[in-house]
């Protein structure tokens, strides 16, 4: 079942691709069929079995042997193995469903936000919605929770905004942050959702000091919030609520 599980990562990720080059161009995801950027060829469908055809062909175009991004295998195998994951946590429940809607939101935003620095209204907006309906069906999150997960996941990072915009008059946050906080609380209700926040900041104030201390970046490089923002969002769907209940028996008992 795991394997099979798996292999519906790999299909779901291809798809994901797919959105991931298309999305932020506003083309359509279902036509055309998929072609290679640089020559136009169309892409057979024994070239286009998930990471196989990227090792077969050794990271470039049949036809014109133009590389192929590195993005595409990556972003299958990951979606093939958080989803793996999610089955082994939730087992075959309508749980592990909304779960793994979750985890291939935050993989289109990861790689979308790398490479343009932008998290789309297209995939936030319809996910608080979805996050909300989903824990209303299933109650693995009360609805006032959700609710609550809302305004608070998106109210701190508007809150950063405004007022950094006050102080700096330049915004310390992009919108995109404060959308897709929303829908991490819509999911993972306000508990989880701000020990995700907190991850989050945890995690990009460490890759950010290496960044810095290696001269990868420089102090005035922007580095996007959300593939942070989004992992944290993933740990806390995993263990937030093993940590609450631990943080809560610990300091609040
Ligand atoms: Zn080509």
């Amino acid at each position: 079942m795991l394997a099979l599980v798996g292999v519906f990562g790999l299909v779901i990720g291809s798809f994901l691709n797919v959105v991931i080059a298309r999305l932020p161009e506003h083309r359509s995801l279902w036509r055309p069929r998929s072609a290679c950027p640089m020559c136009g060829a169309a892409i057979a469908w024994h070239d286009n079995i998930p990471v196989l055809s990227y090792v077969a062909l050794r990271g470039h175009c049949r036809a014109c042997s133009a590389a192929i991004p590195w993005r595409y295998p990556v972003v299958e195998a990951a979606t093939a193995l958080l989803f793996g994951a999610a089955y082994e946590r939730f087992g075959p429940t309508a749980n592990f469903v909304v779960a793994a809607v979750l985890l291939a939101a935050l993989i289109v935003i990861t790689a979308i936000d790398l490479r343009f620095q932008i998290i789309p209204d297209a995939i936030t907006l319809p996910g608080i919605v979805v996050g909300f309906v989903a824990n209303l069906a299933t109650l693995r999150v009360s609805w006032v929770d959700s609710a609550i997960g809302i305004v608070v996941g998106g109210g701190i990072f508007w809150a950063i905004l405004e007022g950094s915009l006050l102080l700096t008059g330049r915004e310390g946050m992009g919108g995109g942050d404060v959308k897709l906080g929303a829908m991490l609380g819509a999911f993972l209700g306000w508990k989880v959702a701000l020990l995700s926040i907190f991850l989050a900041v945890l995690l990009g104030g460490v890759v950010a000091l290496v960044l810095l201390g290696s001269r990868a970046t420089g102090r005035k490089d922007p580095i996007p919030f959300g593939p942070f923002l989004a992992a944290g969002g993933a740990a806390g769907l995993f263990c937030g609520e093993r940590l609450v209940t631990w943080y809560m028996s610990a300091f609040a008992g």
